[in-house]
């Protein structure tokens, strides 16, 4: 007989059924002993008794978690147990034969409820059972449909999915770049990418026209409750394209795909503010338009914001790109940044997505002329030398018949936790870093041993 899954037992009545799962609750009542199983789909209650004298007696032994395989009739519960609250409520199993797949030991914390007192450290040190509460499964569900739709959007729009590498040279996203050193360069070193940025530039160069990738970002930034080291985007980038083309089919696949999912849009088409109007409104660029009663009802507040400085003085008084130094300056403003002068009025066609109080999007028409990119950087005081070692490579791409072009990216994690109304980023990872920077469940970062370290011709001080 095959194994059926919890959430099908109501189309099951009568019929003898096999379920496999854990033991999510034991409650003994001596004669009968009531178990709540748990698997992928649900919970269903189990009644052991002694009509069964076998599954009877080794139900007596369960504990927590342990993984069981349960076979007997399905049958409608005396009205008094019935549980209005979950799906399967109406129902129980009455057990006939009882195999127990795998003990476990006692959880360091109990599963059944939402997990948010537990403290991080441990959470995360058995985030494999931690994930099995209901709301983590829910989070990460929801996650990976959130994608799967996106992809289906930009597919239907012909979008073509493309990798690009992880071992890379440094792409400048504002934030410090995680760095790989290498055994076949002693002394030389990759970096991951902090974004796809100039990959998915150099795939406009090369003729694809219309690129998506699910793509993981590295950026070794101080941790915050929105923010990771590892963050997953859907990045996007276009060819002959103008600033209001790109908004106007994210704003499509956003509203489509949110809307698929069962949200509600405060505002449709997405409003849309200047930075400096941003600032004079709500003293941020991103920012929370909602209501009380919205904010109840789980509703997003979407909005574009645009016309950002293209520069800013960084700590010690130099220019710095506000977000992007491979964004296209406003037309009108493209002769001060290839003279260098008014840097601080230079506006760039670069555009943030805001929802709910986080930024969940961000992108830019980029440049696609040499001169213009060479300009950025002389503005931030880089040599030319020192411009043709970083970023030689994009000028000369530029120079083979770049086309127009421009894109963005959403952050998942950030995207999912406005669609779940979670406020910590690990709510909605998998595995996610502690606050302290360690990974979850494997101990890293951790040291390499001798050998390792001679044959990347690396040597450690001692602090
Ligand atoms: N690379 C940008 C980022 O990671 C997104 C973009 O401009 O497309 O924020």
């Amino acid at each position: 007989m095959e194994r059926t899954l919890v959430r099908e037992i109501i189309k099951n009545e009568g019929e003898k059924i096999i379920l496999k799962g854990w033991v999510a609750a034991r409650r003994d009542h001596g004669k009968l002993v009531f178990i709540d199983l748990r698997d992928r789909s649900g919970i269903a209650q189990v009644v052991f008794s002694p009509g069964f004298p076998e599954a009877h007696k080794t139900a007596q032994d369960l504990r927590s978690e342990w993984v069981i395989q349960v076979s007997g009739k399905v049958k409608e519960r005396p009205a008094s147990m019935i549980n209005e609250k979950i799906p399967t409520g109406r129902f129980e199993i009455e057990a006939e034969e009882l195999v127990v797949l795998n003990t476990s030991e006692t959880p360091p914390f109990p599963l059944d409820e939402s997990g948010d007192n537990i403290d991080e450290e441990v959470r995360l040190k058995y985030r494999y059972l931690d994930l099995r509460r209901e709301r983590l499964q829910k989070n990460i569900k929801l996650r990976s449909e959130f994608v799967d739709r996106m992809r289906q959007f930009l597919f239907k729009n012909d979008f073509t999915e493309i990798e690009t590498p992880l071992l890379t040279k440094t792409t400048p996203e504002g934030s410090r770049d995680f760095i790989v050193p290498s055994r076949m360069y002693p002394g030389k070193f990759f970096a991951l990418p902090q974004s796809p940025q100039q990959y998915k530039q150099l795939l406009m160069v090369a003729g694809f026209e219309r690129y998506f990738q699910i793509a993981r970002c590295l950026r070794d930034e101080d941790l915050r409750a929105d923010r990771g080291f590892e963050h997953t985007q859907v990045d996007i980038e276009m060819s002959f394209v103008e600033q209001k083309d790109v908004l106007a089919i994210d704003e499509k696949m956003i509203t489509t795909v949110c809307e698929e999912m069962g949200k509600k849009i405060k505002q449709k088409p997405f409003p849309v503010f200047t930075y400096k109007e941003a600032m004079e409104k709500y003293r941020a660029d991103k920012f929370d338009m909602r209501t009380e009663e919205e904010k109840k009802d789980g509703v997003l507040a979407f909005a574009w914001v645009v016309d950002f400085p293209f520069f800013e003085k960084d700590k010690e008084g130099n220019w710095t790109f506000t977000h992007n130094p491979f964004s296209m300056p406003k037309p009108e403003h493209i002769d001060w940044l290839l003279k260098g002068e008014n840097i601080g009025e230079i506006i760039t066609q670069q555009y943030d997505l805001v929802c709910n109080g986080y930024e969940v999007g961000g992108g830019s028409i980029r440049s696609h002329r040499a001169d213009i990119l060479k300009a950025v950087f002389k503005v931030m005081g880089y040599s030319d030398m020192r411009i043709e070692a970083e970023f030689g490579h994009m000028m000369q791409a530029f120079n083979f018949g770049a086309p127009p072009h421009g894109g963005l990216a959403h952050g998942v994690e950030r995207m999912t936790m406005i669609l779940t109304g979670e406020t910590y980023l690990r709510e909605v990872q998998a595995f996610p870093q502690t606050s302290s920077g360690r990974t979850s469940v494997m101990d890293a970062p951790s040291e390499l041993d001798e050998k390792q370290l001679k044959e990347l011709g690396l040597e450690v001080k001692k602090k």
